[in-house]
C-alpha cells in the first residue's frame, strides 16, 4: 500500500510485467533489456507523487513480457477484477500495468467482459524502466489520474500512453519504437490526461457489454489468425483446417479480401469449418458483408483489428454462439460505433 490519507480514492494495481516494469543493463539500452524484471510495489516505490493521489493496494498477477501472457493470465485478470468490483464498493478503479505489445488486446478481452462503471485502465511504457527519459513514471501516474477521476466512469476499458485516453475498441499499437506508439485509427483518442486534469470531452453513452456473466473455462477454443498476401500459401489453409482450429480470422488485403485460392481451400474442405471472420491488414477502414465471400460463410469484422476480431470470436466461441447469433452481435456493434 501507498502511504495513504484516508479520504483518498481507492484503487487497485494490477501489475502483469511489460516494459514498464523492465531494466537494462544501462540508461542508454532502450532495446536490449528485460521485461518484467521489477514488482508493480517498486513501480510505486518510486512514485511517491502517487501518495498525495490516492490509496493503492498492489496485487502481482504476473511478470512478464506481454508476448508470453497466456489464456490462464487472462483468466485470473478478468476473475480478480470482477471479484474486486463485486466485494468493494469503495474501490474507484483498476490500473492494470502491462506489456504494450498485446496491450490492445487485453484491453479489449476486458471491454467485452467487465461491466462495471468504474474505471478500468491499461498502462505500459514503450522505454525500460531504467532508461533516459524512461517514460513509464509518468503513464503510470496518469493512468491513477484517469482511473480515480469520475469523469472516466462509463467509458469502458481505457489505455492511457504518452498522455493520451484510448478507448479499449480502438486503440492500438501502431510503432514498434517512440513514446507515442499507440493510436485510434478512425476515431482517435477519447481525451487526454495533464497537469490540468483529465480531459474527456463526449460523455460516455450507453454501453453494452456482451459477455458480462460469462464465466471463462479452463480450456479455451483455438482461433487462428491468417495473413493475406500476393499468392499465398495454401497449405496452411489446410493445415488449420486440418488441426481442427474452431475459428478462423482471415486478415485479407483491402476490405478483407481472400484471393480466389483461398476461397477455393475453403470451399473444397470437406469437414466441417470453423467459424469465420474476415479482418483487414489495412489499419483501418472497416470490412463490409461482400457476396463473394458472405457465400462461403465469413462474417465481416467492421472495424475490428484482426487481433481484436480473434479476441471476440474466442468468446463467441466460448459462449457457444453459433454463426447467425456471431452476426447479429457484430451488427448491433457496428451500431453502437455510430
Ligand atoms: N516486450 C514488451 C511487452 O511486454 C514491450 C513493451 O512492453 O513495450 O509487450
Amino acid at each position: 500500500m501507498v502511504d495513504q490519507s484516508a479520504s483518498a480514492p481507492q484503487l487497485l494495481l494490477l501489475a502483469t510485467g511489460g516494459t514498464i516494469a523492465g531494466r537494462a543493463a544501462n540508461s542508454t539500452s532502450l532495446n536490449a533489456y528485460t521485461a518484467g524484471t521489477m514488482a508493480g510495489s517498486e513501480l510505486l516505490q518510486e512514485l511517491p507523487q502517487l501518495q498525495e493521489v490516492a490509496q493503492i493496494q498492489v496485487e502481482q498477477l504476473t511478470n512478464l513480457d506481454s508476448a508470453d501472457l497466456q489464456f490462464q493470465h487472462w483468466i485470473q485478470l478478468v476473475k480478480r477484477i470482477r471479484e474486486a468490483f463485486a466485494q468493494s464498493p469503495e474501490l474507484e478503479g483498476v490500473v492494470i500495468t502491462h506489456g504494450t505489445n498485446t496491450l490492445e488486446e487485453t484491453a479489449w478481452l476486458l471491454e467485452l467482459l467487465i461491466d462495471d462503471p468504474r474505471p478500468v485502465v491499461l498502462v505500459g511504457a514503450m522505454r525500460p524502466a531504467t532508461a533516459l527519459s524512461a517514460d513509464g513514471p509518468l503513464n503510470l501516474f496518469q493512468a491513477v489520474q484517469v482511473a480515480r477521476s469520475p469523469q472516466a466512469c462509463g467509458h469502458g476499458v481505457l489505455v492511457v500512453m504518452d498522455g493520451k485516453i484510448h478507448g479499449a475498441r480502438a486503440v492500438t499499437k501502431v510503432a514498434t519504437q517512440g513514446v507515442g506508439a499507440f493510436q485510434s485509427p478512425d476515431l482517435g483518442p477519447l481525451g487526454w490526461v495533464d497537469d490540468s486534469g483529465v480531459h474527456l470531452p463526449v460523455a460516455s453513452g450507453a454501453r453494452s457489454v456482451p459477455f458480462a456473466t460469462l464465466v471463462l473455462p479452463a480450456q479455451w477454443p483455438e482461433v487462428a489468425i491468417l495473413y493475406g498476401c500476393v499468392d499465398p500459401p495454401l497449405a496452411m489453409v489446410s493445415a488449420l483446417f486440418h488441426a481442427g482450429v474452431k475459428g478462423l480470422v482471415w486478415t485479407g488485403t483491402g476490405a478483407g479480401q481472400l484471393s480466389a485460392g483461398e476461397r477455393e481451400a475453403i470451399k473444397a474442405w470437406p469437414g466441417v469449418l470453423p467459424l469465420m471472420l474476415r479482418a483487414s491488414r489495412c489499419g483501418s477502414g472497416p470490412v463490409h458483408s461482400c457476396a463473394l465471400q458472405d457465400e462461403l460463410g465469413l462474417l465481416p469484422a467492421g472495424t475490428l483489428s484482426p487481433q481484436k476480431a480473434r479476441i471476440l470470436l474466442l468468446l463467441a466461441l466460448i459462449a457457444g454462439m453459433e454463426r447467425a447469433e456471431l452476426s447479429d452481435l457484430l451488427a448491433s456493434m457496428t451500431m453502437i460505433e455510430g
